[in-house]
């Protein structure tokens, strides 16, 4: 157990970094969780309703056995801590393309986990909430980071920093010459009032997923308190996140393959101006797994060691951690990754297989250049 501070920043709002602060909290650390909003779950964690449902492969794959695992833990602190109706409701898919049948699943409003988080870490007076604290920079001195704003000036230091801020995570590695091949994909939803009865008896999913029904009080006052939904479209590359026409007909195509009721009701609405939209952007790596551990220590990776070290092995940043790029699986991957990250910044094993370890290890990337490089 690192006995030595067992004091964190982490940088990120959303459900990656209340994810993991709420975990340190639970194992006695005292957390600074940083968000350059003034609100929480401000990026992609404010989508009004996504899916909890593990990613499902004809063999077994990384993603695949991470998320079967990711899910029963969100499931547990869901449980937990959000009441159902009031920011999730368990439900049952059906599958029409890709693993078909009807699977168990849970619609979820991902700020409503966030700020539950939040809550309960607040309520033991261990975490201090910074909201409305962009971090331009992390620098290291005198063994503690400083996190700087934009005018240089320190926001707050620690012995342990963990980045958990999707896409301004890779800034800030950059800021330290640690290079993180994370990209966006933008993301609209389509969805409204939900006016008569439900159009469908359950979610229907294949590419896209149909959700003929959500109720949830804290989708007021911004959206109704019942809403009908589809999505969600896939822009690579793109990070503003304006509402298009363009991307609700996208959506309505998926909703055609799905049920050609609701997209004929979709349609009318539309003729109507009464869809609402949301977009965010996810933060993806390049092989699509997330990035959950030790930040690599750039310094020892240009070096070409006579054998090549185990990936485990590789240098480390002291205190430096990385809890990122949850693509399209943040619900699946965050209480996981939380508890994970919190073993291993508390000097534990990591409660992960070792391929599923690596799978996820920030160093993955570097390792695999350097073999290449090798051989
Ligand atoms: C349209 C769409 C549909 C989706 N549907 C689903 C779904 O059905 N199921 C599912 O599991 N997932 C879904 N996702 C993905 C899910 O929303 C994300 O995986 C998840 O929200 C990512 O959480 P995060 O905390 O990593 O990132 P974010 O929620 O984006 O949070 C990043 C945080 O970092 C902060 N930050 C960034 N830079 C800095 C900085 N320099 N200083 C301080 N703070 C900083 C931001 O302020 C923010 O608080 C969807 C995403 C989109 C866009």
């Amino acid at each position: 157990m690192n006995t030595a501070s067992r004091e964190a920043c982490v940088i990120g709002a959303g459900l990656a970094g209340a994810g993991v602060a709420n975990a340190l909290v639970r194992r006695g650390w005292r957390v600074s969780l940083l968000g350059a909003a003034p609100r929480l779950a401000d990026g992609a964690s404010g989508l009004p309703v996504g899916m909890l449902s593990p990613h499902v492969t004809r063999s077994p794959t990384p993603m695949s056995r991470l998320t079967a695992l990711g899910v029963a833990c969100t499931r547990q602190a869901l449980e937990r801590l959000v009441p159902v109706g009031a920011g999730w409701t368990p439900v049952e898919v059906d599958n029409r393309g890709h693993d078909p049948g009807r699977h168990a699943a849970a619609l979820v409003r991902p700020a409503a986990l966030v700020q539950a988080w939040v809550d309960e870490a607040q309520n033991t007076g261990r975490l201090a909430l910074h909201l409305g604290s962009p971090v331009a920079g992390v620098a290291r001195d005198d063994g503690l980071w400083r996190l700087l704003a934009a005018d240089g000036t320190e926001i707050a230091r620690a012995g342990t920093v963990v980045l958990a801020a999707a896409l301004g995570s890779r800034a800030l590695a950059e800021g330290l010459g640690l290079a993180l091949p994370l990209h966006p994909v933008q993301g609209q939803l389509s969805f409204g009032p939900l006016q008569g009865p439900a159009l469908a008896e359950r979610p229907q999913r294949d590419d896209g997923v149909y959700v003929p029904e959500y109720r949830d009080a804290g989708l007021a006052p911004h959206w109704p308190e019942a809403v009908w939904a589809i999505g969600s479209t896939y822009r690579r590359g793109a990070t503003d996140t304006a509402i298009t026409q363009d991307a609700h007909r996208d959506n309505l195509a998926r909703l055609r393959a799905l049920s050609a009721t609701a997209a004929d009701a979709m349609e009318a609405a539309l003729a109507r101006s009464q869809v609402l939209g949301w977009a965010g952007v996810r933060c993806a790596s390049l092989d699509r797994l997330p990035l959950i551990g030790a930040a690599p220590d750039p310094a020892g990776l240009g070096t070409k060691p006579p054998a090549q070290p185990a990936l485990v092995d590789l240098p480390r940043l002291p205190g430096l951690y990385l809890c990122c790029a949850f693509g399209s699986r943040g619900l699946a991957l965050a209480a996981l990754a939380g508890e994970a990250l919190a073993a291993a910044i508390d000097g534990e094993a990591m409660p992960l297989a070792p391929a599923l370890r690596d799978a996820v290890d920030p160093a993955r990337f570097a390792w695999r250049a350097a073999r290449r490089g090798r051989s």
